[in-house]
């Protein structure tokens, strides 16, 4: 017999999460997910806190669906739910401009793929029913990019992401429900990066008839709880006719447990799953913060912090090369070219947590997830300067700290 191995109780630090995601979940969320009594899943309070989670959600949200719920899981597992709509040999159409919408195209191709098509290649299918327009890196999609693959393929289904958080990329959503509603196509949009971030309302885009986010980026409800999806009647109509091949990731079924039943809301809502009271108080907090602060505010705060940072880094001889306004995609000044890794590896060593891109090409990026005030994007700075010196660049610290002063002393005189 061998002793059976026990390890020591874990300890893991606290960080700055200064990457595209996780962000610093807020104390008081922290606070509701373990002040929550053990409830069962059933439990009356439990489940009003997922009725008023939903009713918050459609209002962050700007909708009137009817089925905006909350997935279990990750930003992956609310996708999972949307592209479930997707049936071996649907026509698809998917724009790819990054690292997310490019696992979301092989989501989208396994889904689509016949059985031969799967079988031929397991991991990485290549059905003919999809067509992925692939945009490079570090640009955006655009409107006539969209139009023109809409218009020729006719597909049943096209997909996008809001925001390419791969790349820091915002792609024009405003194109891709024209262009769907134009060549009758239907919308389904990643909207991971942008929930709770962008200043934007599910129904000004009728194009676009499903939704997925998560947990853990604008909504900063880390403690493994919701991602929140919205699906227009025309969507949930489509799966009522064609079926869909999964029960728990199920967008009809899955929406049963928070009160959403037969296309409408119900006082009394039906088991699907085990919940967790836990991550439902946690959730429902994380809402009730982000509307408190107020969807236009946050936008504001997050755009005006960005610009704030990204000038910090240009000044230390970085160029940016992203457009959103949570995340900083950069290439490091000239004479550091190549060491991009090196440099995110001693930052992360020391707790400051940025990340390179997981794709091609190589680039630095940090995030501002719940860093939205001035000493906090001072600190991140700061930090991010020491990392360049130590490896030998020549940054005039003094410089750039005077130069985020005026941003922010500019900012104080306008008001
Ligand atoms: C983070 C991210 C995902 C993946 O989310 P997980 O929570 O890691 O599953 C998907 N799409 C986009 C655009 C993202 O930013």
């Amino acid at each position: 017999m061998t002793e059976p191995k026990v390890f020591p109780p874990l300890t893991i630090p606290e960080t700055l999460a200064a990457g595209p995601g996780p962000g610093n979940t807020d104390a008081r969320v922290l606070a509701a997910f373990a002040n929550a009594g053990l409830a069962d899943h059933m439990q009356a309070d439990v489940l009003r806190g997922m009725i008023e989670s939903k009713l918050m959600l459609r209002s962050l949200w700007g909708t009137r669906n009817i089925h905006t719920y909350g997935v279990g899981g990750t930003g992956f597992s609310g996708l999972d739910v949307m592209l479930n709509a997707i049936l071996p040999g649907d026509k698809v159409v998917a724009f790819v401009n990054g690292t997310f919408s490019g696992i979301d195209g092989l989501t989208i191709r396994m889904k689509a793929a016949t059985r031969e098509e799967l079988a031929a290649s397991p991991m990485d299918p290549r059905p003919a029913s999809v067509t992925i327009v692939t945009i490079p890196h570090g640009q955006s999609i655009g409107a006539e990019t969209i139009d023109r693959a809409l218009a020729e393929q006719k597909p049943k289904w096209a997909f996008m992401a809001h925001w390419e958080t791969g790349s820091g990329r915002i792609n024009d959503i405003r194109a891709f429900s024209d262009a769907c509603l134009k060549h009758g196509a239907m919308g389904l949009v990643d909207a991971v990066s942008s929930l709770g971030i962008a200043d934007f309302a599910i129904d000004d885009y009728p194009g676009v008839v499903g939704w997925a986010s998560c947990p853990q980026k604008g909504v900063l409800c880390l403690p493994l709880t919701y991602a929140p999806v919205s699906f227009a009647d025309r969507y949930i109509d489509e799966i009522r006719k064609t079926g869909c091949a999964s029960y728990v990731h199920h967008p009809i079924l899955e929406a049963r447990h928070w009160g959403v039943i037969d296309g409408k809301d119900v006082p009394a809502p039906a088991y699907h799953r085990t919940h967790s009271g836990y991550a439902v108080a946690a959730f429902h907090e994380a809402l009730r913060l982000t509307l408190i602060h107020g969807l236009a505010q946050k936008a504001r705060d997050y755009a005006f912090h960005e610009k704030a940072l990204s000038a910090a880094v240009t000044a230390m001889g970085c160029t940016v090369t992203s457009n959103m306004t949570s995340l900083v995609v950069l290439n490091l000044p000239p004479s550091l070219a190549g060491r991009e890794k090196e440099l995110v590896q001693n930052c992360r060593a020391v707790g400051f947590g940025i990340w390179p891109t997981l794709s091609e090409p190589v680039q630095v990026r940090i995030g501002i997830l719940n860093q939205i005030t001035r000493p906090a994007i001072t600190g991140i700075v700061t930090r991010f300067g020491a990392a360049l010196a130590d490896m030998g660049a020549e940054i005039d610290m003094a410089g750039v700290l005077a130069g985020l002063d005026r941003h922010y002393q500019a900012a104080m005189a306008a008001e």
